[in-house]
């Protein structure tokens, strides 16, 4: 039987309430024991994690893999590679593929490409509308069948109410989180950055705040008529945050992730006219930066997701104007959660390890983010003090857009682990 034991960390798993010094015992890709000084016969592969967090296997709920069709920039095998190397072993890419996820045959393509080359565990989303079109929609049944864990049409909002309604009523009937990327496009129209003094002092197209709140707000009232499941992608304002607060106090099932670059950066942080600050929602300014973050302290926000978005190199050495929204995400995300909300005493350790675990599976049911006996053999081990570079350069990611490139962390993924097999290991 193969067996992996992972000796002497600082074990922090928040649904087993524990943190405390301990060996982590898994055999046949699932946990078989956590505790100290465990004896265990015949070990195949001991991982020394002396001085280093243990944590079940952190879940990023928000990823662009882009095969099919634009594998120039990511495939699923890179993108995992790149999944594991930032201390995830659970991804759940969107559907604004080429063709998009809308239908069971591109959700079985894709679960089939994961078993044969992805490295960590990938749980596709389908698509709310055909084609992402926002009008009629998609095979929803069929999709859950195949293997899709949500639906979403990310990178574009279900602007019209009625349909939104209708898909919300589908979502509740099939069980399934329906995840809105919440703007108006009217609103929003064509802007590239917060609207706000930045974006007045470099002359560029702004998109106002109100762009996020307006849906947020549409989309809470139909959560309500509906009973559905609802969750707000990469939330970025202060009335956004306040709004999903007050809907949950109300008792409704609504929750909502934010991205490590949104409680990270500012507008006011930005390089000028450098794309690899260009994403939707834009970075905001200071104010809703610290709403965002303190939802992340009072539990409204429950999940860290990076929204890992590859554009090749050509698309993003553009003018600003012209390049296309998103930043890769998933190797810096531990190091900047440890650094700007850890190390800061915003939250602690077992809070952090929350927001990455049974915080995106409590919206995404993957039966994953503990270590107890019997769970799935994903782990996550980090350090919060191993200084490194992060070398965009030498990403397993097929696509270099990330403001974090040359950037010293302190903190960060040491070893990946998946169905009990070390998938990744920090070298040096
Ligand atoms: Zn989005």
């Amino acid at each position: 039987m193969a067996t992996l034991l992972i000796k002497n960390g600082r074990v922090i798993d928040p649904a087993s309430g524990r943190d405390s010094i301990a060996d982590v015992w898994i055999e046949d890709g699932k946990v078989r024991a956590v505790g100290p000084d465990l004896e265990v016969s015949e070990v195949g592969e001991v991982f020394d994690a002396t001085g280093m967090v243990v944590a079940p296997g952190f879940v990023d709920m928000h990823v662009h893999l882009r095969e099919p069709g634009f594998e120039h920039a990511e495939t699923i095998e890179t993108g995992s590679r790149a999944a594991a190397a930032g201390g995830f072993t659970s991804i759940c890419p969107m559907p604004n593929t080429a063709p998009v996820n809308d239908n069971a045959t591109v959700t079985s393509y894709i679960v089939e490409k994961a078993r044969r080359h992805a490295i960590v565990n990938v749980f596709p989303i389908g698509a709310i509308t055909k084609g992402s079109a926002g009008e009629e929609l998609s095979a929803i049944g069929a999709m859950k069948a195949a293997g899709a864990v949500a639906i979403s049409d990310d990178g574009l909002p279900v602007m019209n109410a009625r349909v939104m309604r209708r898909a919300m009523e589908f979502a509740r009937s099939y069980d399934l989180p329906i995840i809105q990327h919440c703007e108006d496009l009217n609103l929003s129209a064509g802007g590239d950055m917060h609207e706000g003094v930045q974006s007045v002092r470099w002359g560029l197209r702004g998109i106002p705040a109100a762009s996020e709140d307006v849906m947020v707000a549409r989309d809470l009232v139909l959560a309500q008529l509906t009973g559905a499941r609802y969750h707000v992608a990469h939330i970025s304002t202060r009335n956004a945050v306040a709004m999903v607060e007050y809907a949950r106090r109300q008792g409704l099932p609504v929750t909502c992730e934010t991205t490590p670059h949104h409680f990270a950066l500012t507008d006011s942080a930005m390089a000028p006219y450098d794309s690899n600050y260009k994403m939707k929602p834009p970075l905001r300014s200071c104010s809703h930066r610290d709403a965002v973050v303190d939802g992340l302290v009072a539990g409204t926000i429950g999940a860290i997701a990076t929204d890992h978005a590859p554009h090749a190199g050509s698309e993003k050495m553009q003018e600003f104007e012209r390049c296309p929204f998103g930043i890769i995400g998933l190797e810096t995300a531990i190091a900047l959660a440890l650094e700007e909300l850890v190390a800061p005493g915003k939250i602690t350790l077992s809070r952090m390890v929350e927001l990455f675990t049974t915080g995106p599976d409590s919206v995404m049911r993957l039966g994953r983010g503990t270590l107890a006996p019997g769970a799935p053999g994903d782990v996550t081990v980090f350090s919060t003090d191993v200084e490194w570079v992060y070398d965009v350069n030498q990403s397993p990611s097929r696509s270099r857009n990330s403001p974090f490139h040359g950037r010293t962390f302190h903190g960060g993924p040491m070893a990946t682990v998946v169905d009990g097999e070390i998938r990744w290991r920090r070298e040096n």
